[in-house]
C-alpha cells in the first residue's frame, strides 16, 4: 500500500522582479520517499528548497506538511516540526571544529531546561559523537570546519542538516565538489538514512548518472515550472525532458 503523502505544495509561485523563479509548482511527497530535482542551474531547484524551508517567502501557493499549512512559516518553527535542509553552498561555521559544528545543531533543537542540570561540556557528546561517525568524520572532530576539504565539509553540512532529527531533508547539490569516490560514498549514507533511519530525503544533482542511480522518483524543473515527472525510466523516455533537459547535457 502507498504510503501517506506528507509534503504537498500547491500552485507554488515565486518571482524576482520580472523573473519567474517557481511557475504554478505542484508537488507531493510520501513518507520514505528518496527522490531528486533535477534542472538546468538557474531552474529554480535552489529557490523551491528555500520556500519549503522558510527561507524566501512565497508569492502565492500553499505549502502542507502532514496536513498542517506551513506556507512561510519562519525557518525555525519548519525546523521544530521535523524538517530540515543542507544548503548548496556551504552554512557551516568556519572557526568553529567539526565537533561543535554538529553539536550546536543538536543543542538547537533541545529543551533548554536541560542546560541547567548538566555540565556545558557534556552536553549532547554521545549524539554528536553518533552523528560524527554516521557522516564519517568521526577523524576530523578537532580540525576547524574552516579547514576540512570540499568533500568533508559538504559531509558537515549533512550532518547539521541531520542535527534537528528530521523526518525529511532537502539536500541542495549534496556531492557538489566531490571526486567520484567521496560521491558515491556520500549517495550511500543517503542510501542508508532513506532504507535504515526511515528519512524522507529530496534531493538536488547535476551528474545523471547519480540521479538515475539513487533516486526513485525524478521531477525535471525548466525556467520554475515542472515539466516532466516519474521513475527513472519513465523521464528518460520522456520527450520534452530531452529535449530541454536531457538533450543539453549531452
Ligand atoms: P537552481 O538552484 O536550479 O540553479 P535557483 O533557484 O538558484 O536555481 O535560481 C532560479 C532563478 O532565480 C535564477 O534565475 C536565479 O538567478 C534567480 N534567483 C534565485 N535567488 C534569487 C534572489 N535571492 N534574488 C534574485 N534572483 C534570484
Ligand atoms: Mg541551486
Amino acid at each position: 500500500m502507498a504510503e501517506e503523502v506528507i509534503l504537498k505544495v500547491t500552485q507554488l509561485n515565486k518571482s524576482f522582479g520580472g523573473l519567474q523563479a517557481t511557475n504554478d509548482v505542484n508537488y507531493e511527497m510520501r513518507k520514505g520517499e528518496l527522490s531528486a530535482i533535477i534542472g538546468p542551474n538557474g531552474a529554480g531547484k535552489s529557490t523551491f528548497f528555500n520556500l519549503l524551508t522558510g527561507y524566501h517567502k512565497v508569492d502565492s501557493g500553499e505549502v502542507r506538511y502532514k496536513g498542517r499549512d506551513i506556507t512561510n512559516w519562519p525557518p525555525h518553527r519548519i525546523v521544530r516540526l521535523g524538517i530540515s535542509r543542507a544548503f548548496q553552498v556551504s552554512n557551516i561555521y568556519p572557526a568553529l571544529t567539526t565537533y561543535e559544528n554538529i553539536r550546536q545543531a543538536i543543542l538547537a533543537q533541545q529543551k533548554r531546561t536541560l542546560y541547567f542540570f548538566i555540565p556545558a561540556e557534556r552536553l549532547a557528546k554521545q549524539e554528536t559523537d553518533e552523528l560524527l561517525k554516521t557522516a564519517g568524520l568521526s577523524e576530523h572532530a578537532d580540525s576547524l570546519a574552516g579547514n576540512l576539504s570540499q568533500g568533508d565539509k559538504k559531509r558537515l553540512e549533512l550532518a547539521i542538516a541531520l542535527g534537528s532529527k528530521p523526518d525529511l531533508v532537502f539536500l541542495d547539490e549534496p556531492t557538489a565538489g566531490m571526486s567520484g569516490e567521496e560521491t558515491h560514498e556520500t549517495m550511500e549514507l543517503v542510501k542508508r538514512l532513506n532504507r535504515e533511519m526511515g528519512l524522507t530525503i529530496l534531493f538536488t544533482e547535476h551528474d545523471m548518472s547519480v540521479v538515475f542511480g539513487y533516486a526513485r522518483r525524478l521531477t525535471v524543473l525548466h525556467q520554475g515550472t515542472i515539466i516532466a515527472q516519474g521513475t527513472p525510466e519513465e523521464v528518460r523516455a520522456n520527450e520534452t525532458a530531452q529535449k530541454i533537459y536531457l538533450g543539453e547535457e549531452a
